[in-house]
C-alpha cells in the first residue's frame, strides 16, 4: 500500500513536469494480466467481491512497449472498480485482441466493468477528465489517491495514443474501455511457437479427469495425453470417487475436477475425497476446473480441499505451466 503510494507521488512530478516517457522493451501481455489477477483475486476476497479477468482471442501475446506503465493503468483502474463496489457486488477485467488497422501493431480493448456505486455525468467530466495541471494539486489531495491513479491512468493513456470511454450510472456501476494499439514483438515471432510446443514430460504420471461435457473432455484429454502421463477419466463425481477407492494408495498424481456435475458437485465429491481414511486422501492434488473464474468459484472450491483451479476454456499455455511447477 504504502509503495503504491509512493509509487504515484514519483509519478506526480513525472507528469507535473511533463517528463512521462514510455519506455519500450519486449514483454508478454499474458503474464502481465496473470501477475495482475494474483493481486486482485487477494482484494476482491478481502471485499467479498465477485471478480473475473479474461484474456480473449489474444494471437499477439509478444509486444513491445511499457509493460510497467500498462500494468498500472490495468491495475488503477481495476482498483477504482474493487474500491467503489459494495461487497457482493462483482468486478471484471477483459483484454481482447482486435482487428489492427496498422501493419506492425496489434490492438487491443482493454475493459473494465463493475457494478460499483456508478458516477454521474457531471463527475466523470469535470474531475475525471479533467487534465492534469500544476495548480490542481489541492484537488488531488482532496480526493486521496483516487483522483491522482486517475490522472496517471489518463497521462499513460495520453502519452500511449489510448483513448478511455467511460460509461457509468449512479447506483448501477461502470465500464471504462480502453482501446489500444502497441507494436508487435516481431523477433519473437518464432519463440512464441516454440513456447507453445513446451509441453512438460509427465512419462509415468497419473492423471483422474472427472468431467460430463464431451467435448472438454475431448480436449483435456487431449492436452494431457500429450505430455505422455497416463489419463483416466470419470463422467461424473459418483465414478470419480469409485475409481479413486479402487485405485492403490498414491496411484493418481493429480486429479482435475469439474464443478458443475450430473448429481453430485464436484465441491461435495471432494468434501468426501479429502475425508476418506486413506493416506493419500488429503495428499493427492485436485484441481477445480471452472467455467468462469469468479473468485466465489475459486474461494469454494478451495474451501471444499481443492488446491487450485483451472479456467475453462482452458489456456494450454497456463495448463502447461502449471503442471511443470507441480508435478
Ligand atoms: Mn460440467
Amino acid at each position: 500500500m504504502l509503495l503504491h503510494l509512493i509509487n504515484n507521488v514519483l509519478d506526480m512530478s513525472e507528469i507535473e513536469n511533463h517528463e512521462l516517457k514510455l519506455k519500450e522493451a519486449p514483454f508478454k501481455l499474458r503474464e502481465i494480466v496473470e501477475s495482475l489477477q494474483a493481486v486482485l483475486e487477494q482484494t476482491a476476497a478481502d471485499k467479498q467481491l465477485a471478480l473475473e479477468v479474461r484474456c480473449e482471442q489474444i494471437q499477439n501475446n509478444r509486444l513491445i512497449g511499457d509493460a510497467v506503465r500498462l500494468k498500472q493503468v490495468m491495475m488503477n483502474l481495476a482498483s477504482n472498480s474493487l474500491k467503489f463496489t459494495p461487497p457482493g457486488g462483482k468486478v471484471s477485467l477483459a483484454i481482447t485482441e482486435e482487428e489492427s488497422c496498422r501493419a506492425g501493431y496489434a490492438a487491443f480493448l482493454l475493459e473494465v466493468k463493475d457494478t460499483g456505486i456508478g458516477m454521474n455525468r457531471d463527475f466523470v467530466d469535470s474531475m475525471i477528465f479533467k487534465p492534469f495541471q500544476r495548480d490542481e494539486t489541492q484537488y488531488v489531495s482532496k480526493t486521496e489517491g483516487n483522483g491522482i491513479g486517475m490522472s496517471i491512468t489518463k497521462e499513460i493513456l495520453d502519452v500511449m495514443g489510448a483513448d478511455m470511454q467511460i460509461e457509468s450510472e449512479v447506483g448501477k456501476g461502470s465500464v471504462f474501455r480502453i482501446h489500444m494499439s502497441l507494436k508487435i514483438d516481431s523477433g519473437a515471432a518464432g519463440k512464441e511457437q516454440e513456447e507453445k510446443s513446451d509441453v512438460p514430460n509427465l512419462t509415468g504420471k497419473r492423471l483422474l479427469v472427472v468431467e460430463d461435457n464431451e467435448i472438454n473432455m475431448e480436449i483435456i484429454e487431449f492436452l494431457l495425453k500429450r505430455t505422455e502421463a497416463e489419463v483416466v477419466t470419470a463422467w461424473n463425481a459418483e465414478d470419480a470417487l469409485r475409481i479413486f477407492d479402487e485405485s492403490p494408495e498414491g496411484y493418481f498424481d493429480l486429479i482435475f475436477f469439474d464443478i458443475q456435475l450430473p448429481g453430485m458437485s464436484g465441491y461435495e465429491a471432494v468434501k468426501i475425497l479429502r475425508a476418506k481414511n486413506r493416506g493419500d486422501a488429503l495428499r493427492v492434488p485436485v484441481w477445480a476446473m471452472t467455467a468462469n473464474a469468479f473468485s466465489q468459484d475459486v474461494e469454494q472450491s478451495m474451501q471444499s480441499g481443492m488446491n487450485d483451479h483451472i479456467s475453462k476454456p482452458i489456456d494450454t499455455d497456463v495448463l502447461y505451466r502449471k503442471l511443470k511447477d507441480a508435478l
